[in-house]
């Protein structure tokens, strides 16, 4: 049987359910994280990776919804594992958490509106393939700037927009979408944050660019300037500089680092990943399976 946390407690999942006058599902008034557990079939062990920053960031997204947790950022995580444990996989795991206006009622508004908060977990492979290289478009739709909605928050109302993205793309034939900002710059793509490399260096739009800022994209940041001693800049970019670029990649929790080989059918670099996205993917799959010690501060084991 399988479990979810959900009104405070630990339940089958079948008993997790919602009425349809529910506030968020109206009106979209919920926010939301993805945090990824690693098998390792080696240690037999389960990796919840960068747990407390997912719900560092899921906090600042509870604010901006005015939805105020009974639960502290402790507490949070100490659920989070323990019903990962529960649960009992023995693979890679996707875990959910979900901060939501509950009550049910007819009507605009966040203050004084009910909230509450679940947790579920499903298994998960790869959301985008990460060998071979996906082919994308930029899209027509844009990402919402800071006067539509707080930055930096995870909020299931803004997942429209990148469904609208998402599935322009996958009618066109392409996999993924590069989303721009209201500004028309390169911001990120539908689920995922964007990197380009050129000349040797590493470049990613900075967050002003209507951004989620990703953990991935700063784990990233980190493995590629210290242990790779490469040069990394956030940079604002037009989307003609993704043309000219020598590798473009991907990187989230649910992409993990997948790389770009076309890109509104053309060509980047020679088509097929690229050296550095090589590089930055095995050094990114060796920290979150356990098997770099220098690391493991962004680990929490479950068994
Ligand atoms: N941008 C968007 C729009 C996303 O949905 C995600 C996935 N949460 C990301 C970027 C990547 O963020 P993270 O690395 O924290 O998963």
């Amino acid at each position: 049987m399988k479990f979810a946390f959900f009104r405070d407690k630990i339940v089958p999942m079948e008993d997790a359910k919602i009425g349809i006058m529910t506030h968020a599902l109206n009106y979209g008034t919920g926010c939301f994280e993805g945090i990824r557990g690693y098998w390792s079939e080696d240690r037999q062990q389960m990796y919840v990776f960068q747990l407390r920053e997912h719900y560092e960031r899921l906090l600042h997204s509870c604010r901006s919804l005015h939805i105020k947790l009974d639960y502290t950022l402790d507490d949070l995580c100490n659920i989070t594992v323990k019903l990962v444990r529960k649960n009992g996989y023995r693979q890679d795991v996707y875990i959910r958490p979900l901060a939501y206006k509950s009550e049910e009622k007819i009507g605009l508004g966040l203050v004084g509106i009910e909230d509450d908060f679940a947790i579920y977990l499903s298994p998960f492979g790869d959301y985008l393939d990460v060998s071979e290289g996906i082919s994308v478009c930029v899209s027509r739709f844009r990402r919402l700037s800071e006067h539509s909605l707080p930055p930096g928050a995870k909020l299931t109302g803004v997942y429209f927009n990148s469904s609208l993205a998402k599935a322009d793309a996958i009618n066109r034939g392409f996999v993924e979408a590069i989303m721009l900002s209201s500004r028309g710059n390169v911001a990120e793509g539908s689920g995922e944050n964007i990197f380009m490399v050129k000349n040797g260096k590493l470049y990613t739009p900075p967050v002003s660019e209507d951004l989620l800022p990703g953990i991935t994209r700063k784990v990233l940041m980190i493995l590629a300037r210290k242990d790779l001693g490469l040069v990394v800049n956030e940079k604002v970019f037009k989307p003609k500089a993704l043309f000219t670029a020598d590798e473009l990649f991907f990187c989230g929790t649910g992409a993990q680092v997948s790389p770009i080989v076309k890109v509104d059918n053309k060509k980047i670099g020679n088509g097929k990943i690229g050296e550095i996205t090589k590089r930055l993917q095995e050094a990114y799959f060796t920290v979150v399976k356990g098997e770099n010690p220098k690391y493991s501060k962004w680990l929490t084991p479950v068994y």
